[in-house]
């Protein structure tokens, strides 16, 4: 189990992860999700003894990270997937793993079996491997010490869909073993093939959490017009929350609130309905959409 509680770092007066406490239980693959900027690496790396918290504590079956013997046969960290030797090739890099953790060299064969790097794969260096394979790599280095607990910084990056699916299996068969799994993406349909739980970041807080099943629970509307930009001006008018999801309109309002504010306004509606999971793709969005304003904003302030 991995247990966080009221875990803050600053930088400056610059709050990257801002009093976040949550618990990863062990059998469940636990999703962390934020868009970029929100302060996921910052708390892993803490998690795993690399940044030191200005207050809080992080602790992996009641152990801090950096007491545990050993750790790697406890617990697998990938946390970048390119922070590898590239000169490197991937048995190498899991042949050191393995004597440094004292395991058979069989292992490394057992791993990138696992993960499906070929032989002729795992001869090749490093540097000319795809992300996607150094991902792979990772997850087999991870893995090589056969640890109750994995902690993968975005993971599925340079994944293609049938990576991403080959990683949810390989995560739902370890929690179904009793393994304990945090990862990270800034993608919620990521996070939403691969997690049974989550914890939402934004702005370095934990915006939502629960079972995926009870957040994707949260009901919000769907709602589409010829004239997007007239509906969103009349749902803003009407206060309520509206982001431009990619051919609609999402909102954490009720159906009944988004249709009247639109007759308001006059905006004739092509569809308006109850979407499971827009409440939770609404607010990922709006996390989103306030950070790239804020992007604009400072980029502004800098010219
Ligand atoms: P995420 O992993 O969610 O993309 P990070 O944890 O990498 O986010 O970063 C959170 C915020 O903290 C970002 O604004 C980042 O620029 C800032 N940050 C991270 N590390 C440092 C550091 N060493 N010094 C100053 N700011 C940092």
């Amino acid at each position: 189990m991995i247990e966080v509680r009221n875990l803050s770092k600053s930088y400056g007066d610059f709050r990257a992860v801002d009093d976040v406490s949550f618990v990863c239980q062990p059998g469940r693959v636990t999703g962390f999700l934020g868009p970029n900027g929100a302060g996921k690496s910052t708390a892993m790396r803490m998690i795993t003894g690399l940044t030191r918290p200005s207050s809080g504590s992080a602790t992996i079956g009641g152990a801090h990270y950096a007491d545990i013997p050993n750790p790697a046969t406890q617990v697998g960290v990938l946390l970048d997937a390119s922070a590898q030797h590239g000169g490197r090739t991937g048995r190498e890099v899991l042949t050191i793993g393995a004597r440094a953790m004292g395991l058979p060299g069989s292992r490394v064969d057992e791993m990138l079996a696992l993960v499906g790097l070929t032989p002729k794969e795992a001869k090749r260096r490093v540097r000319n491997y795809s992300l996607g394979m150094r991902q792979r790599l990772g997850i087999a280095h991870a893995l090589l010490g056969d640890p109750k607990v994995l902690i993968l910084d975005e993971p599925a990056n340079g994944l293609d869909p049938a990576g991403i699916h080959w990683m949810r299996q390989l995560l739902r068969e370890y929690a179904n073993r009793g393994g304990t799994v945090m990862l990270s993406s800034h993608l919620l349909h990521e996070i939403q093939i691969i997690a049974d739980d989550l914890i939402v970041i934004g702005h370095g807080r934990i915006v939502a959490s629960g079972t995926k099943d009870e957040l994707l629970r949260t009901a919000g509307t769907r709602v589409r017009a010829h004239d997007r930009a007239a509906l969103l001006q009349a749902l803003k008018s009407a206060g309520l929350e509206a982001t431009e999801a990619s051919d609609a309109i999402t909102s954490p309002a009720t159906p009944e609130q988004v249709g009247l504010a639109a007759a308001a306004a006059g905006v004739p509606l092509l569809e308006l309905r109850e979407a499971d999971g827009a409440g939770l793709e609404a607010m990922f969005l709006q996390l989103t959409a306030d950070d790239q304003r804020d992007l604009i904003s400072s980029e502004g302030a800098q010219a």
